[in-house]
Parts: C-alpha cells; sequence; structure tokens
C-alpha cells in the first residue's frame, strides 16, 4: 500500500466531488430549471468551481507529487497509478503556473461576454461585441504568456484541448486536408444535386428520440446508466461511471437533427461509460482530449449512423414509424441524409463542407493571436473565407462571425480543432477496428455492433485519459495522425453518392 499515492487520491477524488456536483447543476439548469434560478445557480457554480480550484492548488497536492515522484516519475502510463501521477503532475503544473486573480477575470469575463453575445446576436450587432472580442483575444495572450517557451502563442491554449499537439503541426495536417477537400467539393458541386426533400414533413420529434434510444441501446449506451433529455445545445455529461446523461433537440418537420444528434452525444457517453470503473473519481476517468471524444461521436452518428449497411437493416424499421418515408427507396433516403451542400452554419454541415467550417476558425484565431488579424478586420476576413472556400458569403453576422458561442463564451484560441482531429482519427480508428475485425461491416448491415463497441471499449474507451492523444492512436492504430483515411473515406463514400468517377 503506497501511503503518499492514496493520499493524493483521496484529495483528488474531493476535487472529483466538487466537480461532479457542478455538473450535476449545469445539466439541471440546460433541462429542468426555471428561469428565475439563473442568478442563484450562476453563484452556486462559480463557488463550487473556486473550491475544486483552490482545492487542486493546494500546496499540499504539489508536496505529495513531489514525494512520488521518485517512485512514479518513470513508471509507465499503462499502469493506472503511474499514468495518474504523470496526468496530475502536468495538470497542477500548468494550474499553479495561472494566478488565481486571472482565472477570476478571465471567468467573469467570459460570463459577461456570453450575456452580451446572447443579446447583441439576434439583433445582429457585431459592435456591441466587438470591444468583448478584443478583451478575450487580451485574455488568450496573458494565458500564453504565462507559459513561455512555446513556438507558437497558440500552443499552451490547444494544448489545453489536445495535449502534445502544436499549432504547427495542426496548421500542416489541415493544409493537407483542405487540399484535397476544396476539389471535391468543387466536383460534388459540379454533379446532379440530391433531392433531401422526403427530410421535410411529419416527422414528430418524439419518435424520433424514441427511435433513436433504440439505436443508442442497439450500439451500447446503457441506460440504466444513463438517461436522454431534452435541451437548446446537445451535450453528454459525465457524473460518475454509472451516471453519464445525454441531452438532445430537434424539429417536428424535419427528419434527421434529432436523430443524428442523439447517436452524436451517445457516441461521447459511450466513451465516458466505457472508461475503467476501476479509475472512477480519479481525473483520469474520462476521455483524454476533445479530438478523440469527437472521434467517438461522429464516429457513431457518420461513420456508423449514416453508412449504406447501417440503413441497409435499419430503414424498413424507420420506415414503419414514419409512414411518410414508406414510398421512398433506401437509396433515395441514403443520398437524402449525405447530401453535400456549402452552408454558412458549421454545426448543420455534411461530412465533406464540416472540415472546412473548422479548419478556417481554426486559421482565424492562429491569425488574431499571431496579431496578423484584428477584431475590427474579423468579419471581413470571415466572410472571404466563407466566399473562397465555400463559394457564398454570409449575408450577415448572426449566421456569420456571431454563430458559434465559442469565443463569446470561452474565449480564442485552440477551440475549434478538435471538431476536425477527431473526424480524421474516427476514419483512422476504423480502419484499424475494420482491420482487426473485417467482419465488422457485415455485422452492421445486419443490426449488430457489439464487435465494434466492444473493440472501442477495450482499445479506447477503457483508458480514460491514461494516454496522450498522440500515444492513444499510435496503440490502436500503430500510426501518427494521418490525413489519408478520411480522405479516401470521403472519396469513397461521396463518390458513389454523387456518380463521381475515378
Ligand atoms: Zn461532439
Amino acid at each position: 500500500m503506497n501511503d503518499k499515492m492514496q493520499q493524493l487520491k483521496e484529495r483528488l477524488r474531493v476535487i472529483n466531488d466538487l466537480n461532479s456536483a457542478a455538473a450535476v447543476l449545469h445539466w439541471d439548469q440546460a433541462t429542468q430549471m426555471p428561469v428565475g434560478g439563473e442568478a442563484a445557480r450562476a453563484r452556486q457554480l462559480a463557488t463550487l468551481s473556486r473550491l475544486a480550484h483552490e482545492h487542486f492548488v493546494d500546496p499540499a497536492i504539489g508536496q505529495l507529487l513531489d514525494a512520488l515522484q521518485p517512485e512514479w516519475e518513470e513508471a509507465p502510463p499503462t499502469e493506472d497509478d503511474g499514468a495518474l501521477y504523470r496526468y496530475v503532475r502536468r495538470e497542477y503544473e500548468r494550474a499553479i503556473r495561472v494566478p488565481a486573480e486571472y482565472t477570476e477575470r478571465a471567468a467573469a469575463h467570459s460570463t459577461a461576454a456570453f450575456s452580451v453575445w446572447a443579446a447583441a446576436r439576434p439583433q445582429d450587432d457585431f459592435a456591441a461585441v466587438q470591444p468583448y472580442l478584443e478583451q478575450s483575444l487580451q485574455l488568450s495572450r496573458e494565458y500564453a504568456h504565462y507559459f513561455p517557451g512555446y513556438d507558437h502563442i497558440a500552443d499552451p491554449l490547444i494544448s489545453r484541448a489536445e495535449e502534445g499537439m502544436t499549432a504547427a503541426e495542426i496548421r500542416a495536417i489541415f493544409a493537407e486536408l483542405r487540399r484535397a477537400l476544396v476539389p471535391l467539393v468543387q466536383r460534388i458541386q459540379a454533379a446532379a444535386p440530391v433531392d433531401n426533400s422526403c427530410l421535410f414533413g411529419d416527422f414528430p420529434r418524439e419518435k424520433q428520440y424514441a427511435f433513436a434510444r433504440e439505436i443508442c441501446t442497439a450500439f451500447g449506451y446503457d441506460f440504466s446508466r444513463g438517461r436522454l433529455d431534452e435541451t437548446h445545445h446537445p451535450f453528454a455529461i459525465r457524473f460518475a461511471h454509472g451516471d453519464v446523461r445525454i441531452t438532445t433537440r430537434g424539429r417536428d418537420d424535419h427528419l434527421g437533427d434529432a436523430f443524428f444528434a442523439t447517436l452524436h452525444e451517445a457516441g461521447h457517453a459511450m466513451y465516458e461509460q466505457g472508461v475503467a470503473e476501476a479509475l472512477d473519481g480519479l481525473p483520469t476517468a474520462h476521455g483524454t482530449s476533445s479530438g478523440v471524444h469527437e472521434s467517438q461521436s461522429r464516429g457513431w452518428e457518420n461513420l456508423v449512423g449514416r453508412s449504406l449497411a447501417f440503413w441497409e437493416w435499419q430503414y424498413p424499421r424507420l420506415q414503419e414509424c414514419f409512414p411518410d418515408l414508406a414510398a421512398i427507396p433506401l437509396a433515395q433516403f441514403y443520398a437524402a441524409i449525405n447530401k453535400v451542400e456549402p452552408s454558412l452554419i458549421r454545426v448543420a454541415a455534411d461530412e465533406v463542407t464540416y472540415n472546412l467550417h473548422v479548419m478556417l476558425r481554426f486559421d482565424l484565431e492562429l491569425a488574431l493571436l499571431e496579431g496578423e488579424l484584428s477584431i475590427a478586420e474579423l468579419p471581413a476576413a470571415w466572410n472571404a473565407r466563407y466566399e473562397s472556400d465555400l463559394g457564398i458569403t454570409p449575408a450577415d453576422y448572426r449566421d456569420g462571425v456571431m454563430q458559434d458561442v465559442h469565443w463569446y463564451g470561452i474565449g480564442i484560441g485552440g477551440l475549434f480543432q478538435g471538431y476536425t482531429l477527431g473526424n480524421l482519427m474516427s476514419a483512422q480508428i476504423h480502419a484499424a477496428a475494420t482491420r482487426a475485425h473485417p467482419e465488422i461491416p457485415d455485422e452492421i448491415r445486419r443490426g449488430e455492433y457489439g464487435t465494434l463497441h466492444e473493440w472501442l471499449r477495450a482499445n479506447i474507451y477503457t483508458h480514460g485519459a491514461k494516454f496522450t492523444p498522440k500515444e492513444l492512436l499510435q496503440r490502436v492504430t500503430g500510426e501518427d495522425l494521418r490525413v489519408a483515411p478520411l480522405v479516401a473515406y470521403l472519396q469513397q463514400k461521396f463518390g458513389a453518392i454523387y456518380g463521381l468517377s475515378g
């Protein structure tokens, strides 16, 4: 029995309980709470977050880490305690470099910026948010300066979401992907357009949720350790190994939003449910990065849920639920849910154009942080990039530069790359799963998902945050992050849908 390790774990479990309690309050706020509760809830969340932070930066944690260092510094991360030591050491060093005064100032600013954005967006009022964005940019620069020695000013911000990844690496990967995507989008636009009118009609969202519940259960989401509720912005949230919930939203006049958003969040939740129970209550008991998390949500949503193999089995069941689809052939439905169409809104984008939305945001963040672009110039730069990459220009700020909450609700830098890194990883991971189990596509064609789910659980989910994203990808696929698997997947799938040759 390692006494110091036990002492460290006891302290970490207290912090975990504070954070989990805050998560429950957050879930309640997003699903159940009356509007009258807002002010008190904001205060309660701020209190719990401050307490958790104070407990974590307590010098006693540093002393325990120092005492444990000789024994654990060289321990392989395959050992739970070795990985825990390494993870906590890294996060502790990160936390103590940032003064409490900065953290409070930044949190207060984010809250204020979010409120101003929420009121200004419906009014299409960029001038109202501009000074807040300028302050956010200043705060991001200040944060980076607490971590001297970086190559790029965005690196400290990126590594918060994606440990070990740098702006230079991501920029190179994204440039390679963009070189393949822009011509693919152009070829699809030159082809005969897909008719997706069959998705618009009478599709009560409660029925969509019910169908999605069945599919999530079949995928492996365990409802005895979870639940599904409606909200404005869907999310998955972990309170404990035995309680990982999802939320969703949808429309009654469109088939798809409610169904696919639910699958997406179930993908996040299955990752969290699959983390080894032995890690519960410790900081390594969650997904290792936003990119890897997104590889799981988008993997289940798109690579499985929007695949022809999946619908070969499930489409007759869907037709039973929604009689409007009775006369629509599978091929037409499958093309409709995969329609590629350059659009202004990231969250509504198809699999091909989605990454162009993400990459332009990433590039703009870097340009802002580098000082190459000012906040005043941001709307014009945004529109110019939509014109050059997608051939369309936003008519207003609301569906342009003001559409995403990220820059207004969190800050500037390191917030968007995870979506596209996740797409890249999802293609690479599914290729590896199919190499290990070539029967997976045939199983999906028969409505069976157990082999895929079990492979993901054993190779990815169970490890929680024991490995960095890079280490995990190496272990799972035997390779570093690559662009080719996603490009091959997209070319094959959309080449077939749009009848592109070669
Ligand atoms: Zn997601």
